[in-house]
């Protein structure tokens, strides 16, 4: 007889940890409170970015998810563009920077400095003036989250018989059972993956690790003529984001020269990223506003800036906003990349991916759960 496994969460790390549980055997039900995932997962990017990892087990964990998807998609036919990703350099300095960083990672990875020209010939959506070249990687991809995030259930219980249970909020957990009011169900493993949400279950341990993290997005019109941006596209700003950069000897000299320059963006923790969609839709994003001063209310003041500074990148055929909307994810205080953690005996939170649940859970979920 398969032993039975609760999953609490159908986002990314829940359908990511049912997943992995069915794959080492486990006989798995899923529990999630909305009619559908509601949380970060469907409001995300869509993208699979391993350049923003740390080169070693952060980066193959991040190819290995990335392998994982596009299993998925083929046996599924679900949208996935390997799209790969360009950051612009506006200035000197980020020159500098982007070529410090094509030289070491074009040993391990298929990333490196491109010129303006090559430029071109990859994607019309970058302006030319003061346009000094950029990081090319091929490694890049990206899904429509809120539509894969949605269906991703069917797959799982054809593909492993997992068994799915919408608008069933899981009130309280212990080894061996979770409650639903007053509903006791039994399980010999429990897996935590509800996001940001498992403060409620265990406040004192998400207080002890954690904080949360606002995120603003916006969603651009469909582009007229079927135009497509091909890779997805940073700038400069980026370079301060992912700790995989920190390997640039200029960094810190950067980092110095975007401060002086952009300091309302760092009061919001703004970097600016693109994607474009199947649709031809444009996703565009975003802030970070983290613990404490997290309201619930959206700034206008960071849509504006993130659409500034996109307008001295890029030109888009439509600029028109369809939707505005925001995403909060649990963040590791410390910095790490994950929480696996036993909560209780045989009760294991998994959590802690921040920016990087697309790029990280299904490889790294995988991985932890071979012990089990
Ligand atoms: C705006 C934004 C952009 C991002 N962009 C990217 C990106 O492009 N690439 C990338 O790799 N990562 C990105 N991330 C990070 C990524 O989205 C997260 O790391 C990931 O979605 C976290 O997944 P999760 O399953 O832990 O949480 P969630 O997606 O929040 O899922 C938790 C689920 O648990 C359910 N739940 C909560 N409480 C209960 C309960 N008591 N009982 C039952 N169910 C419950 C919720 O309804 C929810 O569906 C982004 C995040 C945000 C917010």
């Amino acid at each position: 007889m398969p032993k039975n496994a609760i999953v609490i969460g159908a986002g990314i790390v829940g359908l990511s940890t049912a997943r992995a549980l069915a794959e080492q055997g486990w006989q798995v039900t899923v529990y999630e409170r909305s009619e559908t995932a509601k949380g970060a997962s469907i409001r995300n990017f869509g993208m699979i970015w391993p350049i923003g990892q740390k080169s070693g087990k952060q980066y193959e964990r991040a190819m290995r998810t990335k392998s994982i998807w596009k299993q998925i998609c083929q046996e599924t036919g679900y949208w996935i563009e390997e799209s790969g990703s360009l950051h612009l350099a506006k200035s000197e300095e980020e020159k500098v920077t982007m070529q410090e960083l094509g030289e070491i990672f074009s040993k391990e990875r298929p990333v490196h400095w491109i010129s303006p020209v090559q430029i071109a010939q990859l994607s019309d959506a970058p302006r030319q003036d003061n346009l000094y070249g950029g990081l090319w990687s091929a490694d890049e991809a990206i899904v429509e989250s809120r539509l894969i995030i949605r269906d991703l259930p069917t797959y799982l219980q054809e593909r492993y018989s997992i068994k799915f249970l919408f608008q069933h909020a899981i009130t309280n957990v212990g080894t061996g059972f979770v409650h639903i009011n007053n509903k006791r169900i039994d399980a010999d493993l429990i897996f935590i993956c509800n996001g940001a949400d498992f403060e409620t279950l265990y406040p004192a341990i998400f207080k002890k690790y954690f904080i949360k993290c606002k995120l603003q997005m916006m969603r651009l019109v469909e582009q007229p003529a079927k135009w497509r941006m091909g890779p997805s596209i940073c700038g400069g700003l980026s370079l301060a984001h992912y700790k995989s950069f920190e390997i640039a000897p200029s960094l810190s000299l950067l980092k110095e020269r975007l401060y002086e320059k952009y300091p309302d963006y760092f009061d919001y923790g703004i970097h600016v990223m693109v994607s474009q969609n199947h649709l031809g839709q444009l996703t565009i994003g975003d802030s970070h506003e983290y613990g404490d001063s997290i309201e619930p209310f959206d700034k206008s003041i960071v849509n504006e800036l993130v659409l500034n500074y996109l307008k001295d990148l890029v030109n888009f055929r439509d600029w028109s906003v369809i939707q505005t909307w925001n995403g909060e994810y649990a963040k590791l205080s410390n910095g790490g990349t994950e929480f696996f953690y036993e909560a209780e005996p045989n009760v294991w939170i998994m959590n802690g991916f921040g920016g990087a649940g697309m790029t990280l859970a299904l490889g790294t979920v995988e991985e932890c759960c071979q012990q089990f």
